[in-house]
């Protein structure tokens, strides 16, 4: 028999492309179509069903995903999202088109009323939006409406003031709003310093923007205070909702004072994570507030749901109520967990980022710490460190932010671990940190891709293979 043995080798770390899988083979038939029904522009690869699965399988193994293992990512919270809400959003009845009139979308109005109020009822908040697309574009509503608010009370302010170790999408947001950003410096035990914030704010202040617990997992203990200082001076308090998981059934940021706040419900509840979405940031707002949110909302009368637009409105950000399928994934989620299934999520949460850390021969700089802790490499290149992590066949965490934690290692390893899985984890986080510096450098050397140009895959994209060809 003549066996190819190459030919049937599998190369762990290389799939050939469709367009190479074709040409490796012979011209398939000419079509059976007449001449005018077939064009020659289309150069797709001609290969079966199986081959195409089998293809898109093997891409799917060569990369890591939360369906693989634990995704330790901190403050981006990756957890896994049960199935159970993808059937829900793919029962046929949930796709009715958004252009149908009210009247015979009652159903859907009434899931999307719900989840308004669920959110409100989370959050402590008085009136909820569903529409904008992510927690990016929720911050940036926020601050459109805070400055709606403001100048409907002929009051003009010119400032946002913005913790150090914020996400980066905070600062962008209110810049993209017009403000000015004042950046207020961690005080030494990682929480706001008083002293700075007092110093920052001012009749200029539109708002302070936080997360709570911060980015190194600590709660803001003079919270209530702080929230006294900002309002004192006329301005609001927003909450950056992604370390909701910490709080969930337990705290609620509108009652630590909290006016404006967006979820990430990727983050918090269920709906996929990355990949450029789509997602959902929806903003709450206490009752002043309510007048400037986007248009429109549902609303509901005498047992009839209904879609108003309101005078001060800022308008719409995004195309009627929202991205709706992962609106009802978040709704499904919900409604399944319960008001004792949300708590008992950020309890595990939280214990769960207190026993890994509890493992790890890792210096901890911050403490008390919920959902997601801070710990250092040390006199370690934590990016290095994380590299070989990955071939202890784990996910690492968030390197080297924020920056006031040295060589920070940012981990959440979410509710949704076990104790066998946190072992695993914190294994992989001890024996790199124990292996040679030659080690390190040279890490990954398990993986399908060694290191890549991350900064010429942010810069200069190829987002395709033609691109690659031209090269
Ligand atoms: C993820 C994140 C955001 C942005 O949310 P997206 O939904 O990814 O746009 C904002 N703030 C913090 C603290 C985050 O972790």
């Amino acid at each position: 028999m003549d066996f190819d043995q190459a030919r049937y080798a599998r190369d762990d770390r290389y799939e050939p492309l469709l367009s190479e899988k074709n040409a490796a083979r012979e011209e398939i038939d000419d079509s059976p179509l007449p001449d005018e029904l077939t064009r020659d522009a289309v150069e797709l690869p001609g290969l079966s069903e199986p081959e195409l699965a089998r293809h898109y399988t093997r891409l799917s193994q060569m990369n890591w995903s939360v369906e693989s293992g634990p995704y330790p990512l901190g403050s981006c919270t990756m957890k896994y999202n049960p199935s159970f809400t993808e059937d829900v959003a793919a029962d046929p009845n949930a796709a009715i088109h958004p252009d149908r009139s009210p009247r015979t979308s009652q159903g859907t109005l009434e899931l999307l009323y719900e989840l308004q109020d669920y959110l409100a009822r989370i959050g402590g908040m008085d009136a909820v939006t569903l529409q904008p697309p992510a927690g990016a574009a929720g911050e940036f509503t926020g601050i459109l409406v805070a400055k709606a608010y403001h100048e409907s009370n002929g009051d003009d302010r010119s400032e946002v003031v913005i913790p150090a170790s914020a996400h980066g999408t905070n600062f962008a947001s209110a810049a993209m709003a017009g403000y000015d950003v004042v950046e207020l410096p961690s005080g030494d035990d990682g929480r706001v310093d008083m002293e700075a914030l007092d110093a920052a704010l001012s009749e200029d202040t539109a708002a302070l923007m936080l997360t709570n617990p911060n980015t190194v997992g600590l709660f803001e203990r003079d919270i209530v205070e702080i929230a006294e200082m900002v309002h004192d001076v006329g301005g609001l308090l927003y909450y950056d909702g992604a370390n909701l998981n910490a709080l969930l059934g337990r705290g609620r940021p509108g009652d630590m004072g909290f006016d404006i706040m967006h979820y990430n419900v990727h983050k918090t509840f269920a709906t996929p994570h990355g990949g450029g979405g789509p997602g959902a940031g929806p903003v709450g707002v206490v009752s002043e507030l309510e007048p400037f949110l986007p248009n429109p909302r549902v609303r509901e009368k005498g047992g009839n749901y209904r879609l108003e637009d309101a005078e001060d409105s800022i308008g719409k950000v995004h195309g009627y109520t929202g991205n709706w399928f992962v609106l009802v994934k978040a709704y499904a989620y919900i409604a399944r967990l319960g008001d004792a299934g949300l708590s008992d999520a950020s309890a595990k949460a939280v214990l769960n980022a207190n026993y890994l850390a509890e493992q790890l021969d890792y210096e901890v700089p911050y403490e008390p710490f919920h959902h997601e802790f801070a710990a250092t490499a040390g006199d370690r290149d934590a990016a290095d460190v994380a590299k070989r992590m990955l071939d202890y066949g784990v996910h690492p965490p968030t390197t080297k932010w924020p920056e006031f934690v040295p060589e920070a290692m940012l981990t959440e390893p979410t509710e949704i671990e076990n104790r066998d899985s946190l072992d695993d984890l914190a294994h992989a986080f001890n024996a790199a940190m124990a292996d040679s510096d030659e080690e390190l450098e040279n890490a990954p050397s398990r993986t399908t891709a060694r290191r890549i140009d991350q900064v010429g895959a942010a810069r200069d994209p190829q987002l395709s293979w033609q691109a690659l060809d031209d090269e």
